[in-house]
């Protein structure tokens, strides 16, 4: 995967940050922390940040969905752009780095607005299903496992309201999707989903080669 956008030169990259990155400093530190980490390039890129900002505030979003929080970039940058009394559910396994995300939640003053359930966020999707909160987000975000991109997809799509968005992470995988040596089952998934949406006709979507590839599905019904 690459966390800034696919097939630009650096010059012209350098420059695309240099006139649309407006980056708060929280979110600078923690890009900058989490950079040092083995896993750092897990982490969204700034631009990308930036544009799912923009989408929440554009739908209006109170209530919405991460599969996927890793060091918290995504989950901070979406609550510092929902109101006050906006909400997030956010979903992973990993404690050590979900630490690290309480830690910058904490100090970005958003802590109250995400309520992170440690479990496989298909669980938690399956219990948020129970629960009848099925059509009560109004935006969901997909960076998680690959291999069950197709199930997050489907539990998301019952999720969201009519008219709310889903944006599916890492949807180009470094331009392996295109590669048809690369055959490995994360590759494979990935293939599988971008396909299977191309033909879905429950949704409006549009796939943005913007970092690593983030398909926006709008539910239509
Ligand atoms: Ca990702």
């Amino acid at each position: 995967m690459t966390n800034q956008t696919l097939g630009l030169s650096s010059q012209l990259y350098e420059y695309l940050l240099s006139v649309s990155v407006r980056e708060p400093e929280i979110l600078r530190k923690l890009r900058a922390e989490t950079s040092q980490l083995p896993m750092g390039r897990m982490q969204i890129a700034p631009e990308q940040g930036q544009f799912m900002a923009l989408l929440v505030q554009l739908l209006g979003a109170k209530k919405t969905l991460e599969v996927g929080v890793f060091t918290g970039y995504s989950s901070l940058v979406v609550a510092l752009a929902l109101p006050p009394e906006g909400k997030i559910i956010a979903c992973d396994v990993d404690e050590r780095y979900t630490n690290i995300a309480r830690r910058y939640w904490e100090q970005g003053g958003v802590a109250e607005k995400i309520d992170l359930h440690l479990a496989p966020a298909l669980a938690t999707l399956e219990l948020l299903l129970q629960k009848g909160e099925a059509g009560t987000f109004d935006f969901a975000f997909i960076d998680a496992d690959k291999s069950n991109y197709e199930n997050y997809y489907e539990r998301s799509l019952l999720l969201v309201r009519p008219g709310g968005l889903i944006a599916i992470d890492n949807v180009l995988w470094s331009g392996q999707v295109a590669d048809p040596q690369v055959q490995d089952k994360r590759t494979q998934a990935i293939r599988s989903l971008n396909q299977k949406i191309h033909q879905d006709d429950r949704v409006t979507h549009a796939l943005v080669p913007i970092a690593d590839g983030l398909t926006l599905v709008l539910k239509r019904f």
